[in-house]
Protein backbone atom coordinates (compact mmCIF):
# COMPACT_ATOMS: atom_id res chain seq x y z
CA UNK A 1 0.00 0.00 0.00
CA UNK A 2 1.09 3.30 -0.78
CA UNK A 3 1.09 5.84 1.65
CA UNK A 4 1.92 9.54 1.53
CA UNK A 5 1.28 12.21 3.87
CA UNK A 6 -0.74 15.15 2.03
CA UNK A 7 1.15 18.27 3.38
CA UNK A 8 -0.68 20.02 6.48
CA UNK A 9 -2.03 23.58 4.16
CA UNK A 10 -4.44 20.65 3.17
CA UNK A 11 -8.03 22.65 3.17
CA UNK A 12 -11.58 21.42 3.02
CA UNK A 13 -13.86 23.82 2.07
CA UNK A 14 -18.18 23.99 1.16
CA UNK A 15 -19.54 24.72 -1.83
CA UNK A 16 -22.53 24.65 -3.62
CA UNK A 17 -23.39 24.27 -7.63
CA UNK A 18 -26.92 23.88 -8.51
CA UNK A 19 -28.09 23.53 -5.21
CA UNK A 20 -26.39 21.09 -3.67
CA UNK A 21 -23.87 21.63 -0.93
CA UNK A 22 -19.94 19.79 -2.09
CA UNK A 23 -17.03 19.50 -0.01
CA UNK A 24 -14.06 20.16 -1.50
CA UNK A 25 -10.52 18.76 -0.91
CA UNK A 26 -7.22 20.55 -1.66
CA UNK A 27 -4.37 19.06 -1.29
CA UNK A 28 -0.91 18.05 -3.10
CA UNK A 29 -1.01 14.74 -4.42
CA UNK A 30 1.04 12.26 -6.43
CA UNK A 31 -0.02 12.49 -9.66
CA UNK A 32 -0.49 8.94 -11.24
CA UNK A 33 -0.61 10.16 -15.19
CA UNK A 34 2.11 9.29 -16.81
CA UNK A 35 2.92 12.50 -18.62
CA UNK A 36 2.57 14.42 -15.53
CA UNK A 37 3.89 11.94 -12.23
CA UNK A 38 4.67 14.65 -9.90
CA UNK A 39 3.34 16.03 -6.88
CA UNK A 40 0.85 18.24 -8.12
CA UNK A 41 -1.89 20.27 -6.28
CA UNK A 42 -5.14 19.08 -6.87
CA UNK A 43 -8.96 19.43 -5.89
CA UNK A 44 -11.93 17.58 -5.85
CA UNK A 45 -15.24 16.69 -4.10
CA UNK A 46 -14.96 14.31 -1.00
CA UNK A 47 -17.06 11.70 -2.36
CA UNK A 48 -17.89 9.60 1.01
CA UNK A 49 -16.51 9.75 4.45
CA UNK A 50 -12.72 8.55 3.59
CA UNK A 51 -12.54 9.18 -0.01
CA UNK A 52 -12.62 12.11 -1.80
CA UNK A 53 -12.00 12.14 -6.31
CA UNK A 54 -9.21 14.95 -7.14
CA UNK A 55 -8.34 16.53 -9.83
CA UNK A 56 -4.84 17.38 -10.82
CA UNK A 57 -4.01 21.30 -11.28
CA UNK A 58 -1.11 20.62 -13.59
CA UNK A 59 -2.77 17.93 -16.26
CA UNK A 60 -6.66 17.19 -15.15
CA UNK A 61 -6.37 14.27 -14.34
CA UNK A 62 -8.44 12.47 -11.83
CA UNK A 63 -6.82 10.66 -9.06
CA UNK A 64 -9.12 8.60 -5.80
CA UNK A 65 -7.81 9.19 -2.59
CA UNK A 66 -8.90 7.05 0.38
CA UNK A 67 -7.41 8.41 3.83
CA UNK A 68 -6.66 6.92 7.26
CA UNK A 69 -9.51 8.82 8.77
CA UNK A 70 -12.50 10.39 7.16
CA UNK A 71 -12.89 13.77 5.93
CA UNK A 72 -13.63 16.10 8.51
CA UNK A 73 -13.71 19.81 8.40
CA UNK A 74 -11.32 21.90 10.57
CA UNK A 75 -9.06 18.88 10.22
CA UNK A 76 -5.72 19.74 9.43
CA UNK A 77 -3.94 16.64 8.89
CA UNK A 78 -4.20 13.51 6.65
CA UNK A 79 -2.88 10.55 5.30
CA UNK A 80 -3.27 9.04 2.15
CA UNK A 81 -4.06 5.29 2.70
CA UNK A 82 -4.11 4.03 -1.00
CA UNK A 83 -5.04 5.66 -4.24
CA UNK A 84 -6.38 4.51 -7.89
CA UNK A 85 -5.01 4.84 -10.48
CA UNK A 86 -1.58 4.30 -9.32
CA UNK A 87 1.81 6.30 -10.79
CA UNK A 88 4.38 3.93 -12.50
CA UNK A 89 7.47 5.03 -13.85
CA UNK A 90 9.26 3.98 -16.55
CA UNK A 91 12.41 3.91 -17.85
CA UNK A 92 13.80 3.93 -21.84
CA UNK A 93 14.55 0.81 -22.82
CA UNK A 94 17.67 2.92 -23.99
CA UNK A 95 18.86 3.09 -20.68
CA UNK A 96 21.43 0.38 -19.60
CA UNK A 97 19.71 -1.92 -16.76
CA UNK A 98 21.62 -1.35 -13.95
CA UNK A 99 21.03 2.31 -14.07
CA UNK A 100 17.22 1.58 -15.04
CA UNK A 101 17.22 -0.50 -11.50
CA UNK A 102 18.41 2.25 -9.83
CA UNK A 103 16.41 5.25 -11.49
CA UNK A 104 13.42 3.03 -10.66
CA UNK A 105 14.11 2.39 -6.97
CA UNK A 106 14.96 6.33 -6.65
CA UNK A 107 11.21 6.71 -8.04
CA UNK A 108 9.76 4.40 -5.46
CA UNK A 109 11.05 6.34 -2.46
CA UNK A 110 9.48 9.64 -4.20
CA UNK A 111 6.61 8.18 -4.26
CA UNK A 112 6.46 7.54 -0.64
CA UNK A 113 8.00 11.10 -0.02
CA UNK A 114 10.95 9.35 1.16
CA UNK A 115 13.08 12.50 -0.04
CA UNK A 116 16.18 11.95 1.22
CA UNK A 117 16.35 8.06 0.15
CA UNK A 118 15.24 9.24 -3.39
CA UNK A 119 18.32 11.72 -3.84
CA UNK A 120 20.36 9.42 -2.44
CA UNK A 121 19.46 6.83 -5.54
CA UNK A 122 19.38 9.25 -8.07
CA UNK A 123 23.12 10.13 -6.92
CA UNK A 124 24.01 6.37 -7.13
CA UNK A 125 22.32 6.62 -11.34
CA UNK A 126 24.75 8.79 -11.56
CA UNK A 127 28.03 6.76 -10.58
CA UNK A 128 26.46 4.12 -12.94
CA UNK A 129 26.49 6.23 -15.76
CA UNK A 130 30.44 7.46 -15.12
CA UNK A 131 31.05 3.57 -14.50
CA UNK A 132 30.12 3.30 -17.59
CA UNK A 133 31.95 5.50 -19.81
CA UNK A 134 34.87 4.86 -17.47
CA UNK A 135 35.61 7.50 -16.00
CA UNK A 136 39.35 7.74 -13.98
CA UNK A 137 39.06 5.08 -11.53
CA UNK A 138 39.83 5.68 -7.80
CA UNK A 139 38.78 9.23 -8.32
CA UNK A 140 35.74 11.00 -6.26
CA UNK A 141 32.75 11.39 -8.12
CA UNK A 142 33.47 15.06 -8.44
CA UNK A 143 36.78 14.23 -10.73
CA UNK A 144 35.28 11.36 -12.40
CA UNK A 145 32.20 13.84 -13.58
CA UNK A 146 34.51 16.69 -14.44
CA UNK A 147 36.68 13.66 -16.61
CA UNK A 148 33.95 12.95 -18.82
CA UNK A 149 33.13 16.89 -19.61
CA UNK A 150 37.09 17.05 -19.87
CA UNK A 151 37.00 14.12 -22.43
CA UNK A 152 33.99 15.84 -24.31
CA UNK A 153 31.79 13.06 -23.33
CA UNK A 154 29.25 15.23 -21.72
CA UNK A 155 28.27 18.84 -22.47
CA UNK A 156 29.48 21.20 -19.63
CA UNK A 157 25.55 21.73 -18.96
CA UNK A 158 25.16 17.90 -18.30
CA UNK A 159 28.23 17.67 -16.23
CA UNK A 160 26.44 20.52 -14.19
CA UNK A 161 23.07 19.02 -13.73
CA UNK A 162 25.42 15.91 -12.63
CA UNK A 163 27.23 17.17 -9.82
CA UNK A 164 24.27 18.92 -8.71
CA UNK A 165 22.79 15.47 -8.39
CA UNK A 166 26.09 14.46 -6.40
CA UNK A 167 25.42 17.69 -4.38
CA UNK A 168 21.71 16.31 -3.44
CA UNK A 169 22.83 12.43 -2.69
CA UNK A 170 25.13 14.16 -0.29
CA UNK A 171 22.49 16.07 1.16
CA UNK A 172 20.50 12.80 0.87
CA UNK A 173 23.44 10.38 2.60
CA UNK A 174 24.56 12.94 5.07
CA UNK A 175 23.35 15.23 8.23
CA UNK A 176 26.91 16.71 8.06
CA UNK A 177 29.69 17.75 5.60
CA UNK A 178 33.06 16.76 6.22
CA UNK A 179 33.77 19.82 7.91
CA UNK A 180 30.81 19.32 10.63
CA UNK A 181 28.45 21.30 9.28
CA UNK A 182 24.69 20.62 9.17
CA UNK A 183 23.48 19.73 5.94
CA UNK A 184 20.00 21.00 4.61
CA UNK A 185 16.94 18.93 5.03
CA UNK A 186 16.09 17.80 1.71
CA UNK A 187 11.94 18.69 0.46
CA UNK A 188 9.99 17.41 -2.34
CA UNK A 189 11.41 20.30 -4.75
CA UNK A 190 14.91 18.60 -4.04
CA UNK A 191 13.97 15.34 -5.16
CA UNK A 192 12.00 16.07 -7.91
CA UNK A 193 15.13 18.23 -9.55
CA UNK A 194 17.64 14.92 -8.63
CA UNK A 195 14.67 12.97 -10.66
CA UNK A 196 14.31 15.92 -13.71
CA UNK A 197 18.32 16.05 -13.93
CA UNK A 198 18.85 12.62 -14.29
CA UNK A 199 15.88 12.34 -17.04
CA UNK A 200 17.85 14.91 -18.73
CA UNK A 201 21.17 13.21 -18.34
CA UNK A 202 19.50 9.79 -19.80
CA UNK A 203 18.03 11.62 -22.42
CA UNK A 204 21.09 12.68 -23.79
CA UNK A 205 23.38 10.01 -23.08
CA UNK A 206 21.13 7.31 -23.96
CA UNK A 207 17.91 7.88 -25.46
CA UNK A 208 18.81 10.41 -27.68
CA UNK A 209 21.34 8.27 -29.16
CA UNK A 210 19.22 5.38 -29.84
CA UNK A 211 16.49 7.57 -31.72
CA UNK A 212 19.02 8.92 -34.13
CA UNK A 213 20.26 5.23 -34.91
CA UNK A 214 16.77 4.49 -35.39
CA UNK A 215 16.21 6.76 -37.87
CA UNK A 216 19.44 6.54 -39.51
CA UNK A 217 17.87 3.00 -39.99
CA UNK A 218 14.77 3.67 -41.26
CA UNK A 219 16.24 6.09 -44.11
CA UNK A 220 19.21 3.85 -44.97
ZN1 LIG B 1 -0.94 15.60 -13.34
Amino acid sequence: MNSQQIKPDISIKSVTMGGIPYRIVAADVLCPNGACGIYCHATGPIITGAYAALVCSRCGFVVLIETTEDFVEGKGSYTIKDSYPKKTATVDPSVPKEMAADYLEAYRCFSVAAWHGCAVMVRRCIHQVVEHFKAQPGGSLYSQIEDLKNRHLIFPVLAELAQQVRVLGNHGAHPYDTKGNLLTELEMEDARSALDFCDAIFDQLFVTPAKIAASKQRVK
